[in-house]
Parts: C-alpha cells; structure tokens; sequence
C-alpha cells in the first residue's frame, strides 16, 4: 500500500521500538519521514534502513523537552520536505515504583518526556498541519492512560492520562482547521521500554493480564498509526485506539 504517498511526517522517539516502526511503516506507505530522537547512532539507523529500502527519510537528534529544539525539529521537516501532514508525538519514558518511593524530580522527568513533550510538539507543528489540508496528529499514550494499572508507575499514569484528554481537546479546537487529533493506547508492546520488567514477575503477568496471552509487536502499533495517519480515517478525530491483545475490553 502507498497510502501516505503525498504525506510528510515527523515521529518523536523513532530510533527504538513503536517509533521506529511507525517510522518504517510511514516510509513503507511512501512518506517523506523526519525521524527524531535523543539516540543518535541508533536513529540514524532508522533512517539509513529506510534510505536501503527507497524510503525518504532523514535523522535529527531532538530532545522533545526542549521547546527551541521543536521549533527547529518542525523547521527542518518544512525544509526538507516542504510540508508537514503528520506529527507523531512517540517519544516516552517509564517510571516503576509506587508513590511512596516516587521523588518529585522522577515524577517531574516523566511528565516532561510523555506530557509536556505532547504539548510542545503540538503547538509547535500547529501552523503547518492546519496549512496541509489533511493534518493528522497522533499521540501515543498506553492502556495506563485509561485505567489504573498495577497500582505502580504513578507518574506515567498521570502523564498518559492527561494525553489522552488533551488529545480530545486539541481535535475539538482543530477540528473545522481540518486537523484530526487521535490518541493510541498500546498494550504491553516487546519494546526495550519493557527492559526492566524482564526476568521479573511483572513480566509473567503482562502477558497473563493480556486476553490475548503474548505481548504485542512494535509493528501492530505502527499498523494502527498508518490508519489514523491517512485518508481511511478521514471523519476519526478526537478518538482513542486500543491496540491491547484485550487488555481493556
Ligand atoms: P522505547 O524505549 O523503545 O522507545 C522510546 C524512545 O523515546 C527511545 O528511542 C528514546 O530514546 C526516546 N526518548 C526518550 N526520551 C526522549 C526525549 N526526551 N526526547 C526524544 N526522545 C526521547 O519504548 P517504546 O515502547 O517504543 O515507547 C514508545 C511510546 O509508546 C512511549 O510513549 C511509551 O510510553 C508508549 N507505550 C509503550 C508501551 C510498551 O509496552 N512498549 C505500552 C504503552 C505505551
């Protein structure tokens, strides 16, 4: 499929797992992608492997706490590729720990990462998306923005939670610019973000607590991205897309 043929896209946090997938997936559906990161080496892999393929893709190292960096991020992808139709706000960090034991600068670091970073990249792309008569936003926040989890990680509860309702927010505000604003809230996806669950018994129960009993692929995720990217979801907007082997039903 050449579905995103006409498109430019920017994806937060695309050297790794989800990111790197909708990546290679946009680039797959024929989409100029600008790929960034705090990971150099690694992103720049991902663009090199989608420049292997006949992609059009290019790497910029891009910190998405950094408000000047989104600015020169959104200029970069206008410059390069003339445009930006799509913004896929990726970029996330976990915390463990419960919320006796969660200090003020851990539960600080993870919101700027997973929700200010929305925020940011948001506003920053806005003039662009609304200028290309099909702009799309994806915000990727999990199943922990929607229910209470394990009692842990209160930090990116709070932080996923507040993307999906800005999410729906932004798609009201945008919605007559022609903007569309959907979230996607993966399951337990085998990313290294899930690194230090392995070998624990966290890791038995992610898959135990999925209805589907395995853990999901990076690249079911990017499936649900190209969807929401494109035309098909052309009336979707304000939405939130379980991609969650059942977790939440
Ligand atoms: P990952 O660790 O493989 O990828 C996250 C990427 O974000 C990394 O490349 C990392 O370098 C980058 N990043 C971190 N801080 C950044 C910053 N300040 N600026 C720019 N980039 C930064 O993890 P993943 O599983 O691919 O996670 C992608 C998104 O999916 C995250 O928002 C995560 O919360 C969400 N998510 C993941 C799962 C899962 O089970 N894997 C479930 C639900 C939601």
């Amino acid at each position: 499929m050449n579905r995103l043929h006409d498109r430019t896209a920017l994806v937060t946090g695309g050297a790794s797992g989800i990111g790197r997938a909708i990546a290679l997936r946009f680039a797959a559906e024929g989409a100029a992608v600008l790929v960034t990161d705090i990971q150099e080496a690694e992103g720049q892999k991902v663009a090199d492997e989608i420049a292997e393929k006949g992609g059009r893709a290019i790497f910029m190292r891009h910190d998405v706490t950094d408000e000047s960096a989104w600015t020169a991020a959104v200029e970069r992808a206008v410059s390069e590729f003339g445009g930006l139709d799509v913004l896929v706000n990726n970029a996330g960090i976990g915390d463990l720990g419960t919320i006796e034991d969660t200090t003020l600068d851990q539960y600080e670091r993870t919101v700027s990462v997973d929700q200010t970073g929305v925020f940011l990249g948001t506003r920053a792309a806005a003039e662009h998306l609304k200028a290309s008569g099909h702009g799309s936003v994806i915000n990727i926040s999990s199943i922990f923005g929607t229910s209470g989890g394990m009692g842990t990680s209160p930090a990116y509860h709070a932080a996923k939670g507040a993307v999906r309702t800005l999410t729906k927010n932004v798609a009201l505000a945008w919605a007559r610019a022609g903007v569309r604003v959907n979230s996607i809230h993966p399951g337990f996806i085998d990313t290294p973000i899930l690194d230090a669950a392995r070998g624990t018994e966290f890791e038995t129960a992610m898959v135990d607590l999925t209805p589907m009993g395995r853990l999901g692929r990076p690249e079911e995720v990017a499936a649900a991205a190209a969807y929401l990217a494109g035309d098909d979801a052309s009336f979707v907007t304000g939405a939130e897309l379980y991609v969650d082997g059942g977790y939440l039903a």
